[in-house]
């Protein structure tokens, strides 16, 4: 089955109803009410998992199994294609010319993620540029220019600087040669207006094809204010979910994407520039679900 990576107390529902054909309420309930703990537990939105729940508890009970299908067989199928509809696909990225612009707080792992981004890209035949404009938090450049050497990526920034604007604009004069443009941004501790009128900022000058929300995988309810504000200051297309190494399973960023009417771009799974990797649903539902 799809998902062969379930939590221990949600497959002894399930494996509850081998031998049966047809569901009953209690079964139905039984199963929902697990899967409620495990979202929970992994900070998914509330209200996105009561949204769920009533999914997969009416079609459970009105949907007919196919001849031949467990009654097992056939809520799995319906608990996957509702984690499935609640995940979503990944961000789109075309393998051409693009710049991307980074956003989120402090911490959050932007850096690193645009250096392991260009890893990702360069790996997939392109020439990536990562572009630093944080000059507020200290060390940012150094960071930046030593993971890009090891990720062996072009990289520009000015330790002098005080401008990110100025910076920005030649920074993607400086990379034209780079097929992909990665743009850094600075953070803050919380969201301020200076934030976020130096990220719109940016975002006139380099004209990102795509923007995309860097979020901790433990961040829980405060993922949404972050969301809702980058999503009208500059419009978000894609989450990245860092730190996945960790214990968190990133639920909370699932409020940002369904916040912003974007969906999940990149994991980030470690400190190294390899850490990183395509967001792919069914091990994110499973990582959720486990
Ligand atoms: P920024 O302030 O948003 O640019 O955040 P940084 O990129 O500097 O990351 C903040 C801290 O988180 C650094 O110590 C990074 O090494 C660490 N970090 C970033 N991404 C990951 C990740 O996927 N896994 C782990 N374990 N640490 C990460």
């Amino acid at each position: 089955m799809v998902l062969d990576d379930l939590g221990t107390s949600l497959r002894s529902s399930l494996d509850k109803l081998q031998g049966k054909t047809r569901l009953d309420e209690d079964d139905v309930e039984e199963i929902v009410k697990e899967i409620q703990r495990s979202l929970l537990s992994a900070d998914v939105d509330v209200s996105l998992v009561m949204e769920l729940s009533s999914s997969i508890e009416s079609r459970a009970l009105e949907e007919e199994p196919p001849g031949g299908t467990t009654a097992r067989d056939h809520v799995l199928k319906i608990v996957y294609e509702e984690m499935v509809a609640l995940v979503g696909d990944s961000t789109e990225l075309p393998l051409e010319n693009q710049t991307i612009l980074l956003a989120g707080l402090q911490g959050s792992g932007k850096t690193t993620s645009a250096a392991k981004m260009a890893w990702w890209f360069s790996k997939k035949g392109l020439r990536p540029a990562v572009i630093q404009t944080d000059t507020f938090r200290p060390g940012a450049y150094d960071q930046a220019k030593q993971m890009c050497e090891r990720a062996e990526v072009d990289f520009y920034g000015d330790p002098d600087g005080d401008d990110p604007v100025e910076i920005a604009r030649e920074g993607l004069e400086a990379t034209a040669d780079a097929d992909v443009h990665i743009v850094d941004t600075a953070g803050r501790h919380a969201l301020e207006d200076d934030l976020i009128a130096e990220i719109e900022e940016i975002e006139g000058v380099v004209d990102p094809d795509r923007s995309l929300l860097v979020l901790d995988a433990a961040i829980g309810q405060g993922a949404k204010e972050q969301a809702k504000q980058f999503e009208s200051s500059i419009g978000i297309e894609g989450v990245v979910i860092t730190k996945l190494d960790g214990t968190a399973k990133g639920g909370g960023a699932l409020t940002a994407v369904n916040e912003t009417g974007s969906s999940i771009a990149f994991l980030g799974t470690g400190e190294t520039v390899q850490d990183i990797e395509r967001f792919e649903p069914s091990g994110f539902i499973s990582r959720l679900l486990g």
